[in-house]
């Protein structure tokens, strides 16, 4: 899997993309990330790559041709088929579903925009989708595309451990998590459920089924109702 990350704030991204378990895919191989620089796209003498938006109003908005002259060029630097994703308020909410159909797919484009967003016409011209994290406004893109580079990187193989890793956590089946519990067993007079102390895998397994259904019903009717449908 190649993403490439293309932002005002490449070393934002990097900060992030170094640390922890993608870090560690990042630098074995498991997964390939390279950030771009948007701004070494310019053809502005004063390196600007934003101006007023037409018809008047509050911001700045990105220029088209910075952002067209930089996609092209990552474009060229490989011949695996590229998805192009815009990361956007007004995109389709991220979903574990779609992170596993991106996850498959052999290399992303991920387009950070910034200020007030990005000229229309170039969006026109190279998106395949537009993606949201959620029903808010964050400043930028990049936040938004180190949460997806991330989710769909931890599917990826061998970024985790095993399979198992990520397919009995909440949102992969359709339910959410069980309760999770660690040493000690008695924590300020707070036990562990005693089942999880009695190493009968199948009545564990049950117990963490049930637990599962439970949480989903309560919190999540919406994800409930599609899996009983299922079911
Ligand atoms: N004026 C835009 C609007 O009202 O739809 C919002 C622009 S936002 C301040 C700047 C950039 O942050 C966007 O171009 C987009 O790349 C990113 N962004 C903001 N919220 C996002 C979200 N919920 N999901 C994905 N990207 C987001």
């Amino acid at each position: 899997m190649l993403i490439e990350i293309a932002t005002l704030f490449p070393e934002m991204c990097e900060a992030v993309l170094s640390a922890s378990i993608i870090g560690r895919a990042r630098a074995k191989g498991a997964i390939t990330v390279r950030c771009h620089q948007i701004r070494d796209y310019t053809l502005d003498k004063h390196n600007r790559v934003d101006d007023s938006p037409f018809g008047g109003g509050m911001g700045m908005v990105m220029q088209a041709q910075p952002v067209y002259d930089c996609w092209k060029a990552v474009r060229e630097q490989s011949e695996l088929p590229m998805h192009t994703i815009y990361l956007s308020p007004k995109g389709k909410t991220l979903t574990q579903q779609r992170v596993r159909e991106l996850a498959q797919m052999p290399r992303l484009f991920l387009l950070c925009g910034h200020y007030e967003g990005i000229d229309q016409r170039v969006l026109d011209r190279i998106t395949d989708e537009e993606i949201s994290v959620g029903d808010y406004v964050v400043t930028g893109g990049e936040l938004p595309a180190l949460i997806l580079t991330d989710a769909v990187a931890r599917m990826c193989p061998d970024v985790l451990p095993a399979p198992d890793a990520y397919e009995e956590e909440s949102h992969f089946n359709g339910l959410l998590e069980y309760p999770q519990y660690t040493r000690p067993e008695t924590w300020e007079g707070e036990s562990v459920p005693p089942v999880l102390l009695s190493g009968h895998h199948k009545n564990i397994a049950a117990w963490r089924a049930e637990q599962s259904e439970a949480i989903t019903r309560e919190r999540r009717p919406d994800l409930w109702e599609k899996w009983i449908k299922l079911k």
